[in-house]
C-alpha cells in the first residue's frame, strides 16, 4: 500500500486557518485525517478530549517527552506545551491516509526536517498585523491580554514564513480556500 503524506498548515492565530482547513475537509475531495495533538492547556468550552486535543496535565506531557513519543513539541505560549504524537501520525500514514497537522511554525519546520519531501508545509498569512488585530477583536473569544500575546506571537511567526514550501495570504477567504485546496491537490496527487 502507498504510504500517506503529511501536510502541515501553520498560521498566526486569527488568520482563518481552522476555517480553511475545515472547509477542505468538508469538501471530501481528499482522503484527509487530522492528527490530534497533545497539550497541557485546559480545554475551551466545547472542546472534546481526544478530538480537538489530547488534554494532558503538565506531568503527563513531560512523561511523553521523556519517552520520546513526540515527533516535535513546542512551548507555544508561556508554560503551554503542544506536541505531535509520533504514533498518531505514523499509524495514519502507514494506513495510506494523508494527515493534516495544524501546528505552530517551529513545529512545522521540524516536521519538514523529519518527513522531508513526504511532507508539504503551508503558511497562511494575514493581509497585515492591523487586520489580524481587528479579526481577533471581532472574534470576541479573547481578552485584551490574550490578543496582545497573540499579536506578539504572530509577528514572531511571520518571520518564519519564507521557510515554508508555500505561503497563502488570506485576504479573501474563498480565494484562500481555493488556493490551499490546489496546493493539497498538487501535493497529494503528484
Ligand atoms: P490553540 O491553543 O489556539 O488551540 O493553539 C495554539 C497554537 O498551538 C496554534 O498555533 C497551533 O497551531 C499550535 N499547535 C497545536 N498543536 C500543536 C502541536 O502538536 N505542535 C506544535 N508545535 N504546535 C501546535
Amino acid at each position: 500500500m502507498t504510504k500517506g503524506k503529511v501536510i502541515v498548515v501553520s498560521a498566526p492565530s486569527g488568520c482563518g486557518k481552522s476555517t480553511i482547513i475545515n472547509s477542505i475537509f468538508d469538501s471530501k475531495r481528499f482522503d484527509l485525517h487530522f492528527s490530534v495533538s497533545a497539550t497541557n492547556r485546559p480545554p475551551r468550552a466545547g472542546e472534546v478530549d481526544g478530538e480537538d486535543y489530547h488534554f494532558l496535565s503538565t506531568e503527563e506531557f513531560q512523561r511523553l517527552v521523556a519517552e520520546d513519543q513526540f515527533i516535535e513539541w513546542e512551548e507555544v505560549y508561556p508554560e503551554r506545551y503542544y506536541g505531535t504524537l509520533r504514533a498518531e501520525v505514523d499509524r495514519q500514514i502507514e494506513q495510506g491516509h494523508n494527515v493534516v497537522l495544524d501546528i505552530d511554525v517551529k513545529g512545522a519546520l521540524n516536521v519538514k526536517r523529519f518527513y522531508g519531501s513526504d511532507s508539504c508545509c503551508i503558511f497562511i498569512q494575514p493581509p497585515s498585523i492591523d487586520e489580524l488585530r481587528h479579526r481577533l477583536e471581532n472574534r470576541g473569544t479573547e481578552t485584551d491580554d490574550s490578543i496582545a500575546t497573540r499579536i506578539d506571537r504572530a509577528q514572531y511567526e511571520l518571520s518564519f514564513a519564507e521557510k515554508f514550501d508555500h505561503i497563502v495570504v488570506n485576504d479573501d477567504l474563498n480565494v484562500a480556500i481555493t488556493q490551499v485546496a490546489e496546493l493539497f491537490a498538487n501535493f497529494i496527487e503528484k
